[in-house]
C-alpha cells in the first residue's frame, strides 16, 4: 500500500460489513488518515454524495467500504483488497446478483491493478485458484503480535449431558442448563468471572427456541407464508418467521389436535442469555444478534462496552465471530457447533469450519492467552475435527475430495435457475418446462461441458407466499457458463400467469 502512494495510484479496500469491522476500518484510518473515504450504508445520501465527490476529484484516494465500494469513482486504481474474502456477504442476493470478489478481479484486470484476497479461512474457490496457478498464495504463519493460537477443547455433548444428568442428586429439580452447558464450559466461565476476564459465547441461532412443537401430535408451528418453522421469541413473546418477518401470537393449544401443551424445542440466543443470567447472577451480560443490533450504532455501543470491560460475557450469533480484537477475552465457548452443519447446502461444512475457526481466533489475543471450548454432538464431522487443530489445509483436502463427485465449486461453475410463482402446480410445471427448454438448447448446440441437475423443489420450497423450484447448471468452463446463464435469463420462456418468475443466479452462495 505504501508503494501505491509513491506510484500515485489509488486503492479500493472491501470489508464484509462495516458495522462489524469498525476495528479494521479504524486501523486504515490510522495508517492513511485523510486519504481514506469510508463508504457504508449508515451514510445519508448527502454524506454518500460528498464521499463519492471527494473520490472522484482525487481528494481521497482510498475507498474503504462494503461490497458496493468496488464501484467507487477512482481513477488509476493500483490495488483492490478484499478483506475476509470468504464472506458470503460479498454476494449480492438481489439483482444484479454479482459476487464482489469475482467482480473485484474483473475491475482489477481492466485497470491493470493487483488484487489481494485476504482471509484466515480462504474460500475453496480462491484456494483452488492458487492451486491452478491463477493466483499467488502468500502465507502469514504468525498471528499478529506473535500470539499463539489458543488450544481448542472439544466436548461431546451426548456423553456430557448423560453424565451430568446421572450425577444429579436424586431429588434435584429438572435443570435445563444441564442440557445446554457442559460442566467444563460452566467451570471455564466461572473462572473467567473470578479473574475479571471476559468470555465470548457463540450460538448461531437467534430467538429463544428454534421451533414450537405440539406435545400430543408432534405438529410444528410453521410460517403461513413460507415452508419454514416459526422461531419462538420470548421478548416480546411471539413466533417470528426469519425469512419474511411474519409475526404470530403463541397459541395456547394445538390447532390440529387441541392438545394444551406446546413444547419449545431447540436453542436460541435469548434462551442462552436467560440460562447464563440465572447461573451467574452477578455477571454483566450482553447479547449481540439481529434483534439487539437493529439501531444505527447498536453494534458499536455493544462492542465499546466490551472494550471498556463493562461486559463479562458477550453472547451472540456469528456477528461476534468476526474480526473482534479484545485482549481481555480469554475464553470462547461454542455452545452448539452443529447448528449449521446439517443444512442441505454443499457449503454447510465450509461455513461451519470458517465460523469455528474465526470465533476461536477471538480468544487469547492478549498476553494472558486464552482457550476455546467447542460443544458438539457431531465430534467426527471434518469441519469440527480440523477446526480443533486449526488445520485449514487438512480441512481443505477433505472438503475438496467431497466436492468432486458429484461436482461442486470450485471444480465446476454453478448457476442456480430458480422458478417461483404463487401456485404450486404451475410453478412445478414451469420449472419442468424451463429445464426441458435448456436441455433442448444443450442438445441443439452440442454443449457437452454443461450438466443440468433437477428440476426439484428448493429445500425451502415456499418463501413469502411464493412456491420455489430450481435446477442447477454446472460447467467447468466459466465463459460457457456466463453465456448460457445470460441466454437462459433472457430467452427462456415462462408463462405470463400465476406470477411466475425465472431468475438465474450465477455463483450462488446458498442453494436453500
Ligand atoms: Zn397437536
Ligand atoms: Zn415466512
Amino acid at each position: 500500500r505504501e508503494v501505491l502512494r509513491t506510484q500515485g495510484r489509488t486503492a479500493i479496500v472491501l470489508v464484509p460489513e462495516i458495522a462489524l469491522t469498525s476495528q479494521t476500518v479504524d486501523r486504515f484510518r490510522g495508517a492513511f488518515g485523510n486519504d481514506v473515504a469510508v463508504l457504508h450504508s449508515g451514510l445519508s445520501d448527502g454524506e454518500r454524495f460528498d464521499a463519492w465527490q471527494a473520490l472522484r476529484r482525487g481528494e481521497r484516494r482510498i475507498a474503504v467500504g462494503a461490497r458496493s465500494a468496488l464501484f467507487a469513482p477512482l481513477e488509476r486504481v493500483g490495488v483492490v483488497i478484499v478483506d475476509e474474502e470468504h464472506e458470503s456477504s460479498y454476494k449480492q442476493s438481489e439483482t444484479p446478483r454479482y459476487h464482489a470478489r469475482e467482480a473485484a478481479i474483473v475491475r482489477a484486470r481492466a485497470e491493470g491493478a493487483l488484487v489481494v484476497l485476504g482471509s484466515a479461512t480462504p474460500s475453496l474457490e480462491s484456494w483452488e485458484r492458487a492451486d491452478r496457478g491463477q493466483a499467488v498464495r502468500l502465507t502469514l504463519p504468525d498471528r499478529a503480535a506473535g500470539a499463539q493460537l489458543p488450544p481448542v477443547q472439544l466436548v461431546d455433548m451426548r456423553s456430557a449431558v448423560k453424565e451430568a444428568l446421572a450425577s444429579r442428586a436424586p431429588q434435584a429439580p429438572y435443570d435445563p442448563l444441564l442440557r445446554v452447558f457442559s460442566p467444563v464450559l460452566l467451570a471455564a466461565i466461572e473462572s473467567r468471572l473470578t479473574r475479571g476476564e471476559q468470555s465470548l459465547l457463540l450460538l448461531n441461532r437467534r430467538g429463544f427456541a428454534a421451533f414450537v412443537q405440539c406435545h400430543g401430535c408432534g405438529d410444528v408451528q410453521v410460517c403461513p407464508h413460507c415452508s419454514i418453522s416459526l422461531t419462538y421469541h420470548r421478548v416480546p413473546e411471539s413466533l417470528v418467521c426469519h425469512y419474511c418477518q411474519h409475526h404470530a401470537d403463541v397459541p395456547s393449544s394445538c390447532a390440529r389436535c387441541g392438545h394444551a401443551t406446546l413444547q419449545r424445542r431447540g436453542l436460541g440466543t435469548q434462551q442462552v442469555e436467560k440460562l447464563v443470567a440465572e447461573r451467574f447472577p452477578e455477571a454483566r451480560i450482553a447479547r449481540m444478534d439481529v434483534d439487539t443490533t437493529s439501531g444505527k450504532w447498536a453494534h458499536t455501543q455493544i462492542l465499546d462496552r466490551v472494550g471498556r470491560q463493562e461486559v463479562d460475557i458477550l453472547l451472540g450469533t456469528q456477528m461476534i465471530a468476526k474480526g473482534l480484537d479484545f485482549p481481555n477475552v480469554t475464553l470462547v465457548g461454542v455452545v452448539d457447533a452443529d447448528t449449521g452443519l446439517n443444512l442441505p447446502d454443499f457449503r454447510a461444512s465450509e461455513r461451519t469450519f470458517q465460523l469455528l475457526s474465526q470465533v476461536a481466533g477471538r480468544a487469547g489475543r492478549g498476553p494472558k492467552g486464552g482457550e476455546v471450548i467447542v460443544q458438539t454432538r457431531m465430534p467426527q464431522a471434518h469441519a469440527v475435527t480440523h477446526a480443533l487443530t486449526h488445520d485449514f489445509v487438512g480441512f481443505v483436502h477433505e472438503e475438496l475430495g467431497a466436492r468432486r463427485h458429484p461436482a461442486y465449486p470450485p471444480f465446476v461453475h454453478l448457476a442456480n435457475v430458480m422458478v417461483s410463482g404463487v401456485h404450486q402446480g404451475a410453478t412445478a410445471a414451469a420449472a419442468t418446462a424451463a429445464a426441458e427448454w435448456v436441455t433442448q438448447l444443450m442438445r441443439r448446440q452440442g454443449l457437452r461441458d454443461l450438466v443440468l441437475v433437477g428440476p426439484a423443489p428448493c429445500p425451502i420450497d415456499r418463501i413469502k407466499d411464493r412456491w420455489r423450484w430450481h435446477f442447477l447448471l454446472k460447467s467447468s468452463q466459466p465463459r460457457l457458463m456466463t453465456r448460457v446463464a445470460r441466454y437462459v435469463a433472457e430467452r427462456c420462456p415462462v408463462p405470463a400467469d400465476s406470477g411466475l418468475r425465472l431468475v438465474v443466479d450465477r455463483d450462488p452462495v446458498s442453494l436453500l
